[in-house]
């Protein structure tokens, strides 16, 4: 089974993702948002074997807890980005800009590329590159599952700030609509901020893409 719990952490209420093989115990942490130890609990209660920490975006609220839960994992699990986003990771993904410092923890060795595939135990994971609110912004898509953790990239009822540097608004909207709309109305989407939705729902109610 494929297990995904959400958790609602930080200073701007990221969600981060921790999906799960649970036959096999293995699990990866998407976005790690901030209390890294409190993740780090959260796998050891239920048995999970942290393999890998995938980032949609190198924005701060996204990575925060990153340096702690590689801390508090052995081994350490490789960090995973797109290469278009390493400047912001190298920037501390903008925390500056907003008065804050985060550690953005061990340095990305994994380069994710647009249409790679990953996998989360049996789970297969298609990287969907969706720049637009970061020039290296991606989407994490499982087929079988009808599932897309779509990061800033869209919301419920809303979209991904495009006003910070490196954003851009035309190339957001674009991204949308190939790389989100074009999926099936019943994939579930699991944004970085705010409850879930469904592609189908969003076609529906979404002023951004209708
Ligand atoms: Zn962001
Ligand atoms: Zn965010």
């Amino acid at each position: 089974m494929l297990s995904i719990v959400s958790l609602t952490l930080g200073p701007v209420m990221t969600n981060t993702y921790i999906i799960a093989d649970e036959n096999r115990g293995e699990a990866v942490v998407i976005d790690p948002a901030d209390e890294g130890k409190r993740i780090a609990e959260e796998l050891k209660e239920r048995n999970w074997r942290l393999v890998s920490i995938w980032l949609t975006h190198a924005h701060f609220d996204h990575m925060g807890g990153s340096a702690e839960l590689a801390e508090h994992s052995t081994p350490m699990p490789p960090v995973a980005l797109h290469a278009e986003d390493y400047q912001l990771w190298r920037i501390q993904g903008g925390a500056a800009f907003f008065g804050m410092k985060i550690d953005p923890g061990p340095e990305p060795t994994i380069e994710l590329k647009d249409n790679q595939e990953l996998n989360i135990g049996e789970y297969k994971f298609k990287v969907l590159y969706a720049p637009g609110h970061t020039p290296g912004h991606v989407m994490f898509y499982n087929k079988s599952e009808s599932v897309l953790i779509c990061g800033d990239v869209i919301f419920q009822g809303s979209i991904g700030r495009t006003d910070l540097p490196g954003g851009d608004f035309d190339t957001l909207i674009t991204s949308i609509k190939t790389r989100v709309m074009t999926l099936p109305d019943e994939t579930v989407l699991l944004s970085g901020h705010g409850p879930q939705s469904t592609v189908g729902i969003e076609r529906q109610y979404n002023p951004y893409v209708r």
